[in-house]
């Protein structure tokens, strides 16, 4: 087999750096993707009761980056969807992230815009320096709501209390002074209308681009004639584990149907304080699906299983950067991508890194 390309992994960086290599360069693209299905953590199929479900977890695509959108644009209409979370806290269900009315909610106030900003004034932690996600967060609102909202889901999801993780996990969560309980202000924000799935087989769509499902790139690549490869899986399999493994958090998530047309009033509602799972997601407020049954997804973080979630903290970090320089050493080899950047990206950012990766190597083609 010969191909000009081969790229590991069908997400949203191997499909992108796919498209453009295989439609703009007019070169032949192998993807070699070793789950049964593409579209990596962003596939979405329709279960046994014909409800479309997002397969790992609630994906909703949000960005302020209008080239991203563009693209994209070119392979599926939206559905405009804006996203809508709430909290169960002291027995009450309150709009995440924190805005007005989740605090006259929480402490039956009347507060106005002003009174809710000295009144955090009076409680948030004047830190001189924000050195992780729980500076970030005591610094907006004080110990108090951070215990409510943050610090048992944080525990929950990662295993480690915010103190011990990097500034940029919380920091992922405004605080809002009006009452606009949308979980994200970007400017473009929606859902794939066919699904995700529709998504990927639109961009993969090109007599250019051939794929290999079922298969890790390992067992294959000495057999495949290429000239470049782009990497999207972990980077520290790559590497064969050398500077030691890499850690990243899982989830088992737990599926289920029931009979009713809604379960929940918004599409998720997070439980930092009860439960082991830490939310429950609700697809049909997402996809606008119209069924007489509704699923329901339970996210329950675990250490072991799938690669989803980079752990951001600095020793990580530093056995990252083992790894990213070594592949920087690589001639003909691209890395990109969650997996393989090590970073809390959504999915935006790898469209927009695997974009600015295709203008980098269009040159060298
Ligand atoms: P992936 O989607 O992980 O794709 C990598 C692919 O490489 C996978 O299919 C994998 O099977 C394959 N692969 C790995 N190793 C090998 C190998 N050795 N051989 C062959 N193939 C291999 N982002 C948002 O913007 N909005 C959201 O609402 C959102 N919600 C999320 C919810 C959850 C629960 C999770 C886990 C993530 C969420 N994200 C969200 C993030 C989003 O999933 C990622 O940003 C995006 O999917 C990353 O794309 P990727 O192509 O880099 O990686
Ligand atoms: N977080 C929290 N309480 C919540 C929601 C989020 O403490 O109710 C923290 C938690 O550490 C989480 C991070 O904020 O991992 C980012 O939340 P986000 O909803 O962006 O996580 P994702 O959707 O990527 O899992």
């Amino acid at each position: 087999m010969r191909f000009e390309y081969v790229v590991v992994g069908a997400g949203f960086a191997g499909c992108t750096i796919a498209e453009r290599i295989a439609n703009v360069l007019n070169k032949k693209v192998l993807i070699i993707e070793k789950r049964n299905h593409i579209g990596g953590n962003a596939y979405d199929y329709y279960n046994e009761d014909g409800i479309l479900v997002h397969k790992y977890g609630p994906h909703i695509f949000h960005t302020n980056n209008k080239i991203v959108w563009d693209y994209l644009s070119n392979f599926t209409k939206w559905r405009l969807y804006q996203h809508r979370v709430l909290a169960y806290v002291d027995g009450k269900y309150v709009p995440f992230p924190i805005n007005l009315d989740t605090i006259n909610i929480l402490y039956n106030k009347n507060f106005s815009s002003e009174d809710f900003k000295l009144f955090l004034e009076t409680v948030r932690k004047k830190s001189e320096k924000i050195t992780n996600s729980k500076d970030v967060v005591t610094s907006q609102i004080g110990e108090e709501l951070y215990e409510k909202f943050f610090q048992w889901y944080t525990k929950k999801q990662w295993d480690i209390f915010p103190d011990e993780l990097s500034p940029e996990v919380t920091a992922r969560i405004p605080v809002r002074f009006n009452r606009d309980d949308r979980y994200f202000t970007d400017r473009y924000q929606g859902v794939p209308e066919y699904g995700y799935t529709r998504l990927f087989e639109n961009l993969i769509d090109s007599k250019n681009i051939h794929i290999l499902l079922n298969t890790d790139y390992k067992e294959v690549i000495n057999e495949i004639k290429f000239e470049k490869l782009i990497y999207t899986g972990p980077i520290d399999y790559f590497f064969d584990y050398k500077y030691g493994k890499l850690p990243y958090r899982s989830i088992r998530f737990e599926f289920e149907t029931l009979s009713c047309e809604y379960y929940q009033p918004v599409a998720t509602v997070n439980y930092p304080n009860d439960y082991d799972f830490t939310r429950i997601t609700e697809f049909k407020h997402i996809t606008g699906q119209i069924h007489p049954k509704t699923t329901i997804v339970k996210e329950y973080p675990t250490s072991e299983g799938e690669p989803y979630y980079p752990i951001p903290q600095n020793e990580n970090y530093e056995i990252y950067r083992l790894y990213e320089k070594e592949a920087r050493m690589l001639t003909n080899i691209y890395f990109v991508g969650r997996l393989a950047s090590y970073k809390y990206y959504n999915m935006d950012k790898v469209v927009e890194e695997a974009l600015k990766l295709f203008e980098k190597i269009k040159f060298t083609s």
